[in-house]
């Protein structure tokens, strides 16, 4: 599959050199439920290598799919406009996504021109089936650390959850040189599917446990993201499962949270050999702390992952506006913002029209 540039200005878009500029603004930009802005989630392309069930399943995002031309995407340039922007107002965390990020090819240019702001905890969520080749080059552009997706250690069953029959191997290569390379921690993200891959969690657990702790694994709950994966309760794991299941063979404890609005739940092995993380996102909904935002490949910006529509900023940043313009446009879409779809989930909404999650990443 070919791998896209979408502005070949990109490669003159030189990083921004000099000492960081503090924040145009300290108070931070509250929603209508008093929570701030704080995690911008970018995707740089709606194009992925992998076809996994619960997320681009190839009956719908087959050869025919129409994606997002060149002039479609954000430029690099772009992007880094709003990330500066978005700062201003509170942006602390910059998680780079898809699609898979790692198909968009120069991808660590907009990585060095996004590190310039050093006081932005930059990361990016990758499937890693790239890592191997692009790990050093992503550390040297300055990302921090990396979330990599793997549902399964079983190869027939990993396989068949990426549908595109790729190599569990070739994913723990990318993480060993992540790892080698300094990108840590490393999460590892497990979606759980009842009668699919729950059989294979413990061993999941136990293999990253022995890894150390700075491979940290979550465990997912299946989402009814977007209107294409078949999602029905049958099929979820709650995680007070999953917490009974590890615990069986190998303790673990409650831990207290990071910060306001992680989005993991936080339980520790009891002999100190690190951690593991729950996102319960359908049996224990997280709404009320939720500081994320999710700009798409095209420029759309989405207030939930659940969201039936976005708002665009691409006619702005291409019809000349200046900054004021732009920050007027955030401030009152962040401003206006009472999401909370977690909450009021039913069988109903479930079939809304939401936005796909390769379209905005997760
Ligand atoms: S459902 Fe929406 S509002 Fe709730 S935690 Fe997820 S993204 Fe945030």
């Amino acid at each position: 599959m070919s791998t896209t540039n979408a502005n070949p200005s990109e490669n003159r878009e030189l990083p921004e050199r000099g000492p960081v500029p503090p924040r145009k603004s300290e108070q931070p930009l509250l929603d209508t439920r008093a929570r701030p802005l704080r995690d911008l989630r970018i995707s740089v392309t709606d194009r992925c290598n992998f076809r996994c069930t619960y997320c681009m399943p190839k009956e719908v995002f087959g050869k025919d799919f129409q994606f997002l031309e060149r002039d479609q995407l954000l430029s690099f340039g772009e992007i880094h406009r709003l990330v500066r922007i978005f700062r201003d107002h509170g942006v602390e965390k910059i998680r780079i996504t898809g699609g898979e990020p790692l198909v968009r090819r120069k991808l660590e240019r907009l990585i060095e021109m996004l590190a310039y702001w050093d006081d932005l905890d930059l990361t990016l969520t990758t499937n890693g089936s790239l890592l191997k080749q692009k790990a050093r080059d992503l550390k040297n552009a300055g990302l921090k650390r990396i979330t990599v997706s793997l549902d399964s250690l079983d190869d027939a069953v990993f396989r068949s959850m990426n549908d595109v029959d790729f190599p569990v191997a070739e994913v723990l290569e990318g993480m060993e040189e992540a790892e080698r390379v300094g990108l840590l921690p490393i999460k590892v993200n497990m979606v759980v599917k009842r009668g699919v891959n729950d059989h294979t969690v413990v061993d999941m657990a136990r293999y990253f446990r022995a890894k150390g702790p700075h491979y940290i694994l979550r465990f997912i709950e299946f989402m009814d993201v977007g209107a294409t994966n078949g999602w029905t309760m049958e099929h979820v794991v709650p995680s007070r499962e999953l917490v009974k299941m590890i615990h069986a063979v190998m303790p673990i404890e409650s831990a207290e949270p990071n910060y306001r609005g992680e989005v993991a739940e936080r339980w520790r092995y009891q002999d100190g050999s690190g951690e593991v993380g729950f996102i319960s996102s359908v049996t224990q909904a997280f709404c009320r702390d939720c500081t994320r935002t999710r700009l798409s490949a095209e420029g759309q910006l989405f207030t939930c992952l659940f969201a039936t529509q976005g708002t665009d900023f691409r006619s702005l940043l291409r019809s000349g506006a200046d900054d004021d313009a732009i920050a007027q446009r955030l401030q009152g879409v962040w401003g206006q913002r009472a999401d909370r779809y977690s909450e009021i989930r039913t069988a109903e909404t479930a079939k809304l029209r939401k936005v796909e999650m390769s379209y905005i990443g997760g």
